[in-house]
């Protein structure tokens, strides 16, 4: 960070020009998409900072940084997808460690663990987080605590500080990782609460715009940082700057759009908690959530998922998703745009049968991702289609 980017304090100010300088040859207030693979040399190894595009891309640089000042981290990473960002970290682990991993981790997270990384020999045990310590999970192998919160599609809340408290504890501290893309760093900034790594899907809420698969990696620790760079650069996990330049644009409004989905989540959590057809809500903002004090003190607002359990069977929770207009059925969250999901036909069907059960993932479970439309279109679509869904 410069000396310009440190006096730039609140979140808003930093989200429209962290890590944005005005071009130096045009003036451009816009970071140009450095479409290039190369860069010619002054002389013999002289250059400017950028030798190979796989190294270092001056469009993917401005992302960097900004994500970094978003999560008040001092590395940023973009990377391929979400699912690359992950797969980078695992890359840090060693045949015969362990990690223990939030048991509802997301689904392409907990692929990645079992058929990927399983035959590489490094071993994963889930755990509810939520109950008991971290400690009844870890072996002296454990290298890594994988944390997500909230979690999908239960909006489970995990305490980060006391996980990141436990961990720096012991003599040989496991990493904790902490998967922000729910939350976003708007409401939520895992390196303050100890954690050592934050990972992103930007697809989701940091793009905001459904039109780029992403991801991304914040730390504070600069041997962490050389070590994941290491690996970034040797894979060639990196987002290209087309990319790059599409999620730095979505994050100019990543502060009002987060606002906004909470405040229409908000709402749409409170009415369906009201509604005869429904019989559970969960949203980390109702004081019914089961985490909701450790979701008060960790988050600055309950974001912008809702995910609630209608009463009847899956007829009527098709006929409802079938009877919404504004609400699009579709995978994927975090865009302007309102989505649903079945999360046992759609999202969660690979998890298989019994464990969905255990999890809590019914039959008529059903996610929102809130958008950014009228909350009065958004509702009134909820409840006419609840209305003929029974
Ligand atoms: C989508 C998602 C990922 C994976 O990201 P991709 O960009 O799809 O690879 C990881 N974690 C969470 C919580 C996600 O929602």
């Amino acid at each position: 960070m410069d000396s310009y980017e440190k006096h730039i304090q609140s979140f808003d100010t930093k989200a429209v020009h962290a890590g944005v300088e005005p071009d130096p040859t045009t003036g451009a207030i816009m970071t140009p998409i450095f479409a290039t693979s190369t860069y010619i040399q002054e002389s013999l190894g002289k250059h400017k900072g950028y030798d190979y595009s796989r190294t270092a891309n001056p469009t993917r640089k401005a992302l960097e940084t900004s994500l970094a000042a978003l999560e008040n981290g001092q590395f940023g990473f973009a990377t391929a997808a979400g699912c690359n960002a992950a797969d980078i970290i695992m890359h840090l682990l060693e045949t015969g460690d362990h990690v223990v991993s939030v048991d509802d981790v997301y689904g392409g997270t907990s692929r990645l663990f079992r058929t990927v990384w399983n035959r590489h020999g490094v071993s994963v045990t889930f755990a509810d987080l939520t109950k008991g310590s971290v400690a009844d999970y870890v072996t002296p192998k454990t290298k890594l605590i994988w944390v997500e919160t909230p979690t999908n599609p239960l909006l489970k809340v995990i305490d980060i500080a006391a996980i990141a408290t436990w961990a720096k504890a012991q003599k040989n501290p496991p990493l904790v990782l902490v998967d922000n893309t729910f939350a976003s760093p708007y409401f939520q900034t895992p390196l303050e609460l100890g954690a050592d790594i934050v990972l992103h899907s930007t697809t989701k809420y940091l793009n905001g715009h459904s039109d780029v698969v992403g991801g991304a990696l914040v730390v504070n620790d600069a041997d962490l940082a050389k070590r994941i760079h290491h690996i970034q650069n040797s894979t060639g996990g990196i987002s290209g700057p087309f990319d790059a330049f599409l999620v730095l644009r979505g994050l100019k409004t990543l502060a009002i759009r987060m606002r906004q989905h909470e405040k229409s989540a908000s709402f749409i959590a409170q009415q369906l908690e009201k509604h005869k057809n429904i019989d559970r809500v969960y949203y980390p903002g109702l004081s019914s959530h089961p985490q909701y004090k450790v979701a008060k003190e960790q988050m600055r607002g309950g974001g912008g998922i809702v995910t609630f359990e209608m009463k009847g069977d899956i007829e009527n929770a098709r006929r409802m998703l079938e009877s919404l207009k504004v609400f699009s059925l579709a995978e994927s969250l975090g865009g302007v745009e309102s989505l649903v999901d079945h999360p046992a036909i759609m999202t969660h069907a690979s998890i298989p049968a019994e464990t969905r059960k255990t999890l809590g993932i019914t039959d008529t479970l059903v996610r929102l991702s809130v958008g950014i439309e009228s909350v009065d279109d958004l509702w009134g679509d909820l409840a006419q289609a609840l209305n003929k869904a029974f």
